[in-house]
């Protein structure tokens, strides 16, 4: 039995000030305080900005949350201006990574390769990694949507070693940020494919990998979305921006 995770994905938005109240709402919202059930029932992360990374840390400890980068370099040190790396996550209390978003590699040419060498550092140093794939509109439309998915992932899966902290986290281009959701028999489909790839590559472990869809998921479509067996929780970019919007989302992956 795999378990839920609901993971929210800030991008560039909040600041330092906004954390406390946010984290209060959220775990209000959620019943977080009273009912440690529910985080023993799903894993809830979020994926800050760097700066404020330690505020979200402090904010949401003790309550069962997990605060994550949304990118890291896959070298340990050296001359990469504006990088930051795995030791330096580490280093105030940040275990978690989100790696090869859709718009890392749009906007700042982040390839398969290099997402690839980013989920293997970040796994080997212990972070649990979410690895963001997913094809563009052009590519469903062309057919191309299981080959795309295989070139993400190839290169991922020779890298790590085996499952472990690994979450594949697909995300169709088209449906981030757009309200347009994947219909969730479009998700399922695609996370099956995930599964196979998976499995072809490290056997039974396959069965315990966590896939989250994440594009347009929201309080209206995720109940919907998690009735699907291969959908185990969702990566969630504006509606993890308000606390009570989120937390109903929780609560959908509570009662799935
Ligand atoms: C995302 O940023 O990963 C995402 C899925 O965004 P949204 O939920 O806003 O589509």
């Amino acid at each position: 039995m795999r378990k839920k995770m609901m993971a929210g994905n800030w991008k560039m938005n909040k600041s330092i000030g906004e954390v406390g109240s946010f984290f209060q709402s959220f775990s209000d919202e959620c019943g977080l305080a009273k009912n440690r059930a529910v985080s023993d029932k799903v894993d809830i992360l979020f994926a800050a900005p760097y700066l404020l990374l330690d505020s979200c840390r402090a904010a949401a400890s003790g309550k069962g949350i997990t605060i994550a980068a949304q990118n890291v370099h896959f070298e340990k040190n050296g001359a990469f201006t504006g990088e930051i790396s795995l030791a330096m996550l580490a280093e105030i209390g940040i275990r978690s990574t989100l790696v090869g978003h859709s718009e890392r590699r749009q906007y700042f040419g982040e390839t398969n390769e290099s997402v690839a060498k980013k989920a293997a550092a970040a796994q080997g140093a212990g972070f649990l990694t979410i690895v963001c794939i997913g094809e563009t509109l052009a590519e469903r439309n062309s057919s191309r949507t299981e080959s795309v998915l295989e070139e993400q992932l190839a290169p991922v899966f020779s890298a790590v070693r085996g499952l472990t902290n690994i979450v594949i986290a697909y995300e169709p281009v088209w449906a981030i940020g757009t309200g347009v959701s994947a219909s969730s028999d479009q998700a399922q489909t695609a996370h099956e494919f995930v599964r196979k790839q998976a499995r072809a590559r490290f056997g039974g472990s396959a069965d315990m990998l966590r896939i989250l869809y994440g594009g347009s998921a929201n309080p209206n479509n995720i109940g919907e979305l998690l009735s699907k067996p291969d959908i185990d929780g969702a990566l969630v970019g504006g509606a993890s921006l308000k606390p009570e919007e989120f937390a109903s989302m929780v609560s959908a992956a509570l009662k799935a």
